[in-house]
């Protein structure tokens, strides 16, 4: 029977799930009984649900007919009966609450068959096939307990206790009662119960599960710190920021869990069949049982045709394929996706921050007026004090490696694609393209037009200065191509698919970053408005469009494009909460890998939706000539079903 609907979500939801294989953090050589422990906590919503104590019960009366029966007892018969009534009373429930509510369900048929067998007096069949279907029901539930616990496991946990400081005095505290604002003591060894920012110590932090750098991370003093890494050497004092449900952690499982639980397109159409189906199958076994005068090829018939395996064949498929991909650290919204970013036509990159690390440095101060190139900085820097911008904190970097002291800006302004703008001592600064200055008429002369030029044809980003109405100087900075740019640009070319960069940046400094890339297609100078036209211009000629941004200023594009892709999106929340994917490593490479995986996962849909369509096909033709009896129909219908589970477990690997 399909277990979707049925499927108990606290399997996944249970947050101290351990983790298995050599992602978890549960060593290999943990005690048997821990890792005994470890099973049951994540199965124990499966294990004791009504249906796997029918069933076992069932089972049980089941065999004891059996013993009986060879014993030679006549009693047998009541023991059938029993397994039959047990097994088949969260069949029949089922069926009778469909029927009522004057829904159509896969339940109805089974329920029916059921009743049917027991009516004619069929006590061992009806008992066989109720158990069978029932057990199969929890199998298929197991099997996607284990789909959706991949995700939990590698996600690992937060601990259960935590050491806090409260009034001086340090207590420990069970992690729930944990508050923003507390101070945590964490110590080396130790897994961080909340997100939150150093106060005091310094250490190495492994924060790999959420944002996949296997290194660990210097953090000390204003750092910021996620729920789940594990402080590896140092005594750190940490106030908590956000915790419990509020942890980037807890919002990255709750988003998977989700996906998972959210349904593709394909899948609706599995339950509008379903609709016409089960009536069909009715008429047909009605049909079967007139021509026949047989009930029970009536009886196998209603048993082999529910569409269970077309049911299961979607959903199992997206499950296992968002299970894959979160295990890759790639975050998958929706089940909607998991089918579309395969049939991606043109993929649309961002240049700062996607294609390039997006940690620009300042290369060169160029000074037009009648101030220094401290000065210059100066008041760049301050300007860009709140920015959040790369670009934005180069110049803060430039600026402290210089000993500059920055000053408090007022009035801070950020237009997107643009500049910033604010009042820095007495001064209307404004930082940002040339062209943007210029339309608020605020002229270069010759020679810093010239060095614009020159700069710019050499690959570097230059921003124009301006101080009131005057330009003050030319601060250019210069991005490098990710390590793996290249590599991501060849295989998604492999793939069939138009590769397009999309960027802010000038004309010149555009080109030379992708020729390095490797991408033909350039649109420089571009507003987030002209990003946005672009992609609704190819949807209009009907191309599906994904669009990989750093999230932030290309936020209208990530969100008009068919798949919108979010780079690095562990830090930053609009990236987690706007995109349609987000990668949480840093890792170009992995939009290749997530269009095949979505075609493997398209591929396996289609396998099973076949696969169970000619399964019922060629049962039904059975079950109606007679050459398969009610428990061979259940057999069959059974490992049809799982078949389609088992097919789509394949995507997990
Ligand atoms: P990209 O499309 O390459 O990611 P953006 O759209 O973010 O670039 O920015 C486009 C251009 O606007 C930048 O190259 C820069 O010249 C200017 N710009 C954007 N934000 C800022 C900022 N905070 N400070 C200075 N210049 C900026
Ligand atoms: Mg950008």
């Amino acid at each position: 029977m399909s277990a979707i609907e049925s499927a108990p979500s606290g399997a996944a939801s249970t947050v101290r799930v351990q983790a298995e294989g050599a992602s978890g953090f549960l060593p290999a050589s943990a005690p048997r009984a821990e890792r005994l422990g470890g099973w049951w906590k994540r199965y124990r919503d499966v294990l004791t649900s009504i249906e796997t104590i029918a069933t076992v019960a069932g089972l049980a009366c089941l065999a004891a007919g059996w013993l009986l029966a060879v014993a030679g007892h006549s009693s047998s018969r009541w023991c059938w009966l029993a397994a039959a009534l047990i097994s088949g009373s969260p069949i029949l429930k089922a069926c009778v609450t469909s029927l009522w509510q004057r829904r159509i369900s896969v339940e109805v048929l089974v329920g029916l068959a059921i009743a049917a067998a027991l009516s004619i007096g069929e006590f061992h069949a009806g008992a066989v096939v109720a158990v069978m279907l029932l057990g199969g029901t929890v199998l298929e539930q197991l099997t996607i307990a284990r789909a959706r616990n991949c995700v939990t496991s590698l996600l690992a946990n937060v601990p259960e206790k935590v050491l806090v400081r409260r009034n001086g005095v340090e207590v420990e505290l069970p992690a729930s009662e944990l508050r923003a604002g507390d101070r945590i003591i964490s110590r080396p060894g130790e897994r961080l119960a909340a997100d939150g920012v150093v106060v005091e110590g310094d250490s190495a932090v492994d924060e790999s599960h959420i944002t996949g750098e296997s290194i660990p991370v210097d953090k000390s003093l204003g750092d910021k710190v996620f729920a789940g890494s594990i402080n590896q050497s140092g005594m750190l004092e940490i106030e908590a920021l956000k915790v419990g449900r509020d942890t980037t952690l807890a919002r990255i499982h709750r988003l998977v869990e989700e996906a998972q639980a959210s349904q593709a397109p394909v899948q609706r159409v599995a339950d509008r069949v379903a609709q016409w189906y089960v009536p069909l199958a009715l008429v047909l076994a009605g049909v079967v049982w007139a021509l026949t005068g047989n009930v029970e090829r009536g009886i196998t018939v209603l048993i082999v045709f529910c569409p269970c395996a077309l049911v299961l064949a979607t959903p199992t498929a997206i499950i296992a394929s968002i299970g894959h991909a979160a295990r890759q650290l790639i975050l998958v919204k929706g089940g909607e996706f998991a089918e579309v970013v395969g049939q991606t036509h043109i993929v649309g990159l961002d240049k700062t921050g996607t294609l390039t690390l997006g940690r620009p440095v300042v290369t060169k101060l160029v000074v037009l007026d009648s101030i220094d190139s401290t000065e210059l900085l100066r008041l760049a820097a301050s300007a860009e004090r709140f920015s959040e911008h790369p670009i934005s904190l180069a110049l803060r970097r430039a600026a402290e490696q210089r000993e500059i002291s920055l000053l408090e800006p007022a009035g801070f302004r950020s237009i997107p694609g643009c500049g910033v703008e604010a009042r820095v001592g007495g001064t209307r600064v404004r930082v940002g393209r040339q062209d943007w200055l210029e339309k608020q008429e605020i002229t270069m002369d010759a020679r810093g037009r010239a060095r614009t030029e020159e700069l710019q044809v050499a690959g570097h980003t230059v921003l124009t200065v301006a101080g009131d109405d005057r330009v003050l100087g030319l601060v250019a900075v210069r991005d490098v191509l990710r390590p793996e740019a290249r590599e991501a640009v060849a295989l998604l070319r492999g793939q069939n698919i138009r590769l397009v960069m999309l960027t802010g940046d000038n004309p010149r400094a555009a080109a030379a970053i992708a020729s390095e890339a490797g991408i033909e297609e350039v649109h420089a100078a571009l507003l987030p408005e002209d990003k946005l036209r672009l992609v609704r211009e190819w949807q209009a000629q009907g191309q599906r469009v994904a669009f990989v941004g750093d999230g932030v200023n290309d936020a209208p594009a990530l969100a008009a494009a068919d798949i919108g892709v979010a780079m690095a999106a562990a830090g930053t929340d609009v990236a987690l909460e706007t995109s349609d994917i987000a990668f949480l490593n840093d890792d170009l490479t992995q939009m290749p890998r997530i269009v095949a995986l979505s075609r493997r996962t398209l591929k396996v849909i289609r396998q099973n939706i076949a696969f169970s369509v000619l399964l019922n096909l060629a049962s039904v033709l059975a079950a109606g000539s007679g050459w398969i009896s009610p428990i061979g129909g259940a057999v069959l219908h059974e490992s049809g079903a799982m078949a389609v589970i088992l097919n789509a477990i394949r995507l997990l690997r």
